[in-house]
């Protein structure tokens, strides 16, 4: 049985097909461009070297799944002889505000959710839903389900979620925490608990997703207690280009010495702040882990900055679960940067956390990291959010 997962953003689509019997990737691509000049599809094959790529203008998302159909159908370059081969279409849905707290089979009332819930994902929901509605049109009748990034995160408690503002704003606008990278935390905690043969029930996990979008969360005994990212992916770690936690008082400041509407604000702390701001030189960890061994003392501060974070929050979940057996670190940074992984993990002994430096010296494969008298179990999982959307695919509709 096969799934098509799609990951639909607002000028491009990720795709992979994924063969449910083995859990194997048949064919994966990207969609760029979509709706603007020089639109163009990747495709690749599984096993097959080379990539397939179609120039062609995509008016739309609709006319972008037409591209990946005549890809995934293409005599050459395809892997099924008949799109009634997909048996069902997973999609990455980002906001599921209140109202989702798991996976859905897509009707009628679940898309009305999803469109009230674009104030609270106004780039991407919108996105997500043009996605949903070229696959529909496109196959109709085929079983469409909405995997939504802040799901796994809504077992948190009221006291995690909740800020401390007016409590008329929550009932008025769902102004609260929900958390983001949900299907990554719920992947990569429930492979740690296989890696080391423990029931996901039992551990206190804290999984580290750490990419371009960064975010911690507490996963004990198999439910989130509490993440970084909040009312949006701004909170938390400081990112390639977002902030993180700042003192509020800085955007009102801001605002009136630098004369910024609420609009250049948003970008400001969205697009131009993090490790980019801190250090003048590059979002990007590779750039600035070059740069600060030329001696440039910024991007050195970046990463200093970074990483004392990463420790802070580890901290503060361990005490938040009242202890922590397991530390994951997965996605961009969490799997292939040692260095990351070694400081933040640094001057932890006294919570039990040694690692293994020779171990450590991985990239994107799974590993434990940690010191043989570790007391906490470090683990590198390389995270897979398109196969948790396939399985969650198929746990709704599988036969
Ligand atoms: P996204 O949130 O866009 O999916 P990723 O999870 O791919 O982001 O993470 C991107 C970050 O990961 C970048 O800062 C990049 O420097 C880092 N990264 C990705 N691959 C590598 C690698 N092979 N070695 C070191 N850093 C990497």
């Amino acid at each position: 049985m096969k799934v098509l997962v799609i990951n639909a953003g607002s000028s491009s689509l990720k795709y992979q097909l994924i063969d449910m019997t083995n859990e194997k990737v048949l064919a994966k691509g990207l969609a760029e461009r979509i709706g603007i000049e020089g639109s163009m599809l990747t495709h690749q094959v599984y096993n097959k070297e080379g990539e397939f790529k179609i120039e062609k203008p995509m008016k739309d998302h609709t006319a972008a799944m037409e591209l990946v159909s005549k890809a995934l159908l293409d005599e050459e370059y395809g892997v099924i002889k008949s799109m009634d081969e997909v048996y069902a279409v997973g999609h990455r849905v980002l906001h599921g505000g209140r109202h989702f707290s798991q996976s859905m089979v897509i009707n009628d009332e679940v898309m009305d959710a999803i469109r009230e819930n674009i104030v609270l994902g106004p780039l991407h929901n919108p996105a997500n839903i043009m996605g949903i509605e070229a696959c529909q049109r496109l196959m109709p009748g085929k079983p469409n389900v909405s995997v939504f990034d802040t799901a796994f995160h809504q077992t948190m408690p009221e006291h995690a979620y909740i800020y401390a503002l007016p409590y008329e704003m929550y009932e008025k606008y769902g102004i609260r925490k929900y958390g983001f990278h949900g299907t990554s935390h719920k992947y990569v905690s429930l492979r740690a608990a296989e890696i080391l043969d423990k029931p996901l029930k039992e551990l206190k996990i804290i999984t580290c997703h750490l990419g371009n979008g960064s975010s911690i969360a507490a996963v004990k005994y198999g439910k989130v207690v509490d993440t970084s990212m909040g009312l949006t992916p701004l909170e938390g770690l400081p990112m390639g280009t977002r902030s993180g936690d700042i003192d509020p008082a800085v955007v009102t400041f801001l605002m009136q010495k630098e004369n910024m509407t609420a609009e250049e604000m948003d970008n400001y702390l969205n697009k131009k702040s993090g490790v980019l701001g801190i250090s003048g030189v590059s979002s990007d960890f590779r750039d600035l882990a070059q740069a600060a061994s030329e001696g440039n003392k910024r991007a050195k501060l970046a990463l200093d900055i970074f990483v004392y974070r990463v420790k802070k929050y580890i901290g503060a979940y361990a005490a938040a679960m009242g202890g922590v057996d397991v530390i994951v670190f997965t996605a961009g940074i969490g799997e292939n940067t040692p260095d990351i992984r070694s400081n933040s993990c640094a001057g932890l002994e006294f919570l039990g956390v040694k690692i293994d430096e020779d171990k450590n010296n991985t990239k994107g494969q799974e590993m434990d990291i940690s010191a043989p008298d570790s007391k906490v179990k470090v683990l590198v999982i390389p995270t897979n959010e398109e196969l948790m959307i396939a399985r969650e695919t198929m746990e709704l509709v599988g036969e």
